[in-house]
């Protein structure tokens, strides 16, 4: 009969800390507030994860724009020329120069259509000649020539800065290298002509941009209407 109690005792022990349990955590005495606590605690911080890596992306985009203001500001949407925008379309595909006054709207319309392209870059000449005095990001000048060479690129505001000697070797050596592979992607904005810019940089650099280009992607942007001429 001992037994028989004993059985029948842990029995109702049994079904008296079944009734506790709690139907939603399972636990006895209930832990649901601790559970809940505890998921908004990871859900916060996968949340505060989520926006930090948003920064970074947006962070990494706007280097590779070229700054903040051109990742904000220089989108199609906000462009309104799109004859531009049309002339642009086939890129990466084809090489442009896009001329035109200072202030007229060409980088806008450079990174409106390379910002859609992944690993296409907004270098402006200064960047160009840093990376090359830095041995820091790419060590050897073969490997900066052959990135240069090689990548979807605008080459921002070709022109308007002071180029030395070495410089314009280095950019003559890329801009024949690109000539020479038919390697497209590249878009030039200046705020000068064809001729007026091989005064400035050099006639040799000059005539492969315009045979990378060719007459037909020589855009120049005029007035407020930014016709294609
Ligand atoms: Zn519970």
């Amino acid at each position: 009969m001992q037994t028989f109690r004993s059985t029948k005792e842990l029995g109702e022990q049994f079904k008296a800390k079944m009734e506790s349990v709690c139907p939603k955590c399972e636990f006895s005495p209930c832990r649901c507030a601790e559970i809940a606590a505890r998921e908004a605690e990871y859900k916060r911080m996968e949340e505060m994860e989520a926006k930090k890596e948003e920064a970074r992306r947006k962070a990494a985009l706007a280097k590779r724009l070229g700054g903040l203001r051109a990742l904000e500001d220089f989108t199609a949407e906000k462009y309104t020329n799109k004859e531009i925008l049309k002339a642009l379309s086939s890129y990466p595909y084809g090489n442009f120069f896009l001329w035109g006054n200072a202030g007229i709207g060409k980088t806008h319309a450079a990174v409106a259509v390379l910002r859609n392209v992944p690993n296409a870059y907004v270098f402006r000449l200064s960047e160009i000649s840093r990376r090359f005095r830095s041995s820091l990001e790419v060590p050897d000048e073969r490997e900066q020539v052959r990135f240069f060479s090689s990548c979807n690129m605008l080459l921002d505001d070709l022109g308007s800065e002071k180029i030395t000697d070495y410089l314009q070797s280095i950019l003559f050596e890329i801009i024949d290298t690109r000539w020479q592979s038919k390697q497209s992607g590249l878009i030039i904005t200046s705020n000068v002509d064809i001729a007026s810019l091989g005064q400035l940089i050099g006639d040799k650099i000059v005539s492969r941009i315009v045979g990378l280009c060719g007459q037909k992607n020589l855009i120049h942007l005029t007035g407020t209407d930014r016709r294609i001429g």
